[in-house]
C-alpha cells in the first residue's frame, strides 16, 4: 500500500525522523487552519501518489492567509498526471542549503536491504542513476545485522554528503533503517533530505510504501487504508477478498495459486499475448471465488479473453466449474473463456462444463497450460486486429 506524502510523514515522526509542522487540509478554510497553526512561511503541497508535484505546479510557498487561499484554492481539484488533488499537505516552509537522497528497498537477488544514498537529491533518481550513476552509493545490509551509526555515517561519506550534515544524516539513516524494517516497509525514500542553513537535517518528503503482507501486526494502518486509492478493477477484487494485480495487457487470467498464476502470466508472454491483470482465487477456490474472479475480470473493458489456468489440489475442479457456470448465469461476460483444467476432479468438473449448455463460441477446454495459453492469446489478438480495422473503417 502507497501512502501519501502526509501520511509517510507521520509515519516518519513514530521513528524519529525529523519533519516539518503541518497538517493535511481539504478545504481552502482547513488550509488556512493549518498554515496559522504551523507558522509562515508555509508550503501547501498537492497530495497525490506522483512524483514531479513541485513541477506540475502543485507546491507553492504562501508568506499569509491570503496566498495560502489562492494557493490551496488552486491546488485543491487540479489534476496532476491523471491523479485529481482531494487534499493539501500545509507544513512551515524550510530554506533549504542542500538536498539529498536516501532510500531503503529490498534487493531480491542479493536478498538484502538496500540503501540508496546521493547527494543529489531533489530530482527523481532515476534521472540521476541514468545521467550520474556514480553520485549514488548502494550499500547493501544484511537484515540480520542491521546499520550502524558508523556504517551510516561511512555511507555518507562515501556519497559527498557536506561535512557538517554527515552526523545528522547518519542519524536519519539509521531511523529510517528502523521505520522500514520495524515499520514493514517496501519503500521507504526521502527525497528531498535537506540540510538547513543553520546545520540541522530534515525530511522534506516522503515516500513510503507498505508491505500488505504485514497488515497483520499494524492495527493502525487501518487509517491509511480509509483513503487508499485503488482503480475500480481493484476495489471491486478487495470486495472479494480476491488476490488482484492490474496489468494493461488483453488477456485476463484466473490461476489458483500465486505460483501458477505467475507462470501463467509468463506463457502468455511467451505465445505473443499480455495479460491484463494477475489473479489468484487462492487453494481453496470454491464456485463462489470462481464467480467473483469472472466478475471482476468482466469489468476490465481491456479483457478480450479470459484464460482460466486450475492446477486442483484442495480446488475441486467441479467447484470451479459450477462457479464458471455460475458466473455465466450472473454476468454477461464479454469475452469468451478458454480454460485448463487439472488436479482434482478435473473430469467432473470438464463434464458440468460440456454439459452445461455453454456454446463453444464462449468457453473452450485445452489439456495443456501451453494449448490454453495459445487459444487464449489467439483470441485476443485477433480482437485486437479486428479493432483495428474497425478503427480504420470509421475513419475513412
Ligand atoms: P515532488 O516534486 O513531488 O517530489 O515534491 P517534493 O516534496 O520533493 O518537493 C519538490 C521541491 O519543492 C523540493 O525539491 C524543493 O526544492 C521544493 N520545496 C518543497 N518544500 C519546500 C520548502 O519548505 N521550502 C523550499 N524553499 N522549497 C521547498
Ligand atoms: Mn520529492
Amino acid at each position: 500500500m502507497d501512502l501519501f506524502e502526509y501520511q509517510g510523514k507521520q509515519y516518519f515522526a513514530r521513528y524519529d525522523i525529523a519533519v516539518s509542522p503541518g497538517d493535511v487540509a481539504y478545504t481552502v478554510d482547513e488550509a488556512v487552519a493549518a498554515a496559522e497553526m504551523a507558522g509562515y512561511p508555509v508550503v501547501v503541497k498537492a497530495q497525490v501518489q506522483v512524483g514531479g508535484r513541485g513541477k506540475a505546479g502543485g507546491i507553492k510557498l504562501a508568506d499569509n492567509a491570503d496566498e495560502v487561499r489562492l494557493h490551496a484554492g488552486s491546488i485543491l481539484g487540479m489534476d496532476i498526471k491523471g491523479h485529481t488533488v482531494k487534499r493539501v499537505w500545509v507544513e512551515h516552509a524550510s530554506d533549504i542549503a542542500k538536498e539529498y537522497y536516501a532510500s531503503y528497498s529490498l534487493d531480491r537477488a542479493a536478498k538484502k536491504h538496500l540503501l540508496m544514498l546521493s547527494a543529489a537529491g531533489g530530482i527523481e533518481i532515476e534521472t540521476v542513476a541514468l545521467e550520474n550513476p556514480e553520485a549514488i552509493v548502494l550499500l547493501h545490509i544484511d537484515p540480520v545485522d542491521g546499520i550502524s551509526l558508523d556504517a551510516a555515517r561511512a555511507a555518507a561519506v562515501d556519497a559527498h554528503i557536506d561535512a557538517q550534515a554527515v552526523d545528522g544524516v547518519a542519524v536519519m539513516l539509521v531511523a529510517l533503517y528502523r521505520c522500514f524494517t520495524e515499520g514493514d516497509c517496501d519503500l521507504a525514500e526521502i527525497n528531498p533530505l535537506i540540510l538547513r542553513p543553520d546545520g540541522g537535517v530534515h525530511a522534506l518528503d516522503a515516500k513510503v510504501s507498505l508491505d500488505n503482507n504485514a497488515a497483520f501486526r499494524h492495527p493502525e494502518w487501518d487509517e491509511f487504508r480509509a483513503t487508499e486509492e485503488l482503480d475500480e478493477r481493484e476495489q471491486l477484487a478487495r470486495s472479494h477478498d480476491l488476490q488482484y494485480i492490474g496489468l494493461d495487457g488483453t488477456v485476463g487470467i484466473i490461476a489458483n495459486g500465486a505460483g501458477l498464476a505467475m507462470s501463467t502470466l509468463d506463457v502468455v508472454n511467451q505465445v505473443g499475448g499480455s495479460a491484463a491483470n494477475f489473479l489468484d482465487i487462492g487453494g481453496g477456490a470454491n464456485a463462489d471465488m470462481m464467480a467473483a474472479a469472472l466478475e471482476v475480470i468482466n469489468f476490465d473493458q481491456n479483457v478480450a479473453s479470459i484464460l482460466i489456468n486450475i492446477f486442483g489440489g484442495i480446488t475441486r475442479g467441479e467447484e470451479v466449474a459450477n462457479g464458471i457456470v455460475e458466473a455465466l448465469g450472473r454476468v454477461a461476460l464479454r469475452a469468451p473463456i478458454v480454460i485448463r483444467l487439472d488436479g482434482t476432479n478435473a473430469e467432473q468438473g470438464r463434464e458440468i462444463l460440456a454439459n452445461a449448455g455453454i456454446p463453444a463460441s464462449k468457453l473452450t477446454s485445452k489439456p495443456t497450460m501451453l494449448e490454453a495459453a495459445r487459444a487464449a492469446v489467439a483470441i485476443a489478438n485477433a480482437t485486437a486486429i479486428a479493432d483495428e480495422h474497425g478503427t480504420q473503417n470509421r475513419s475513412n
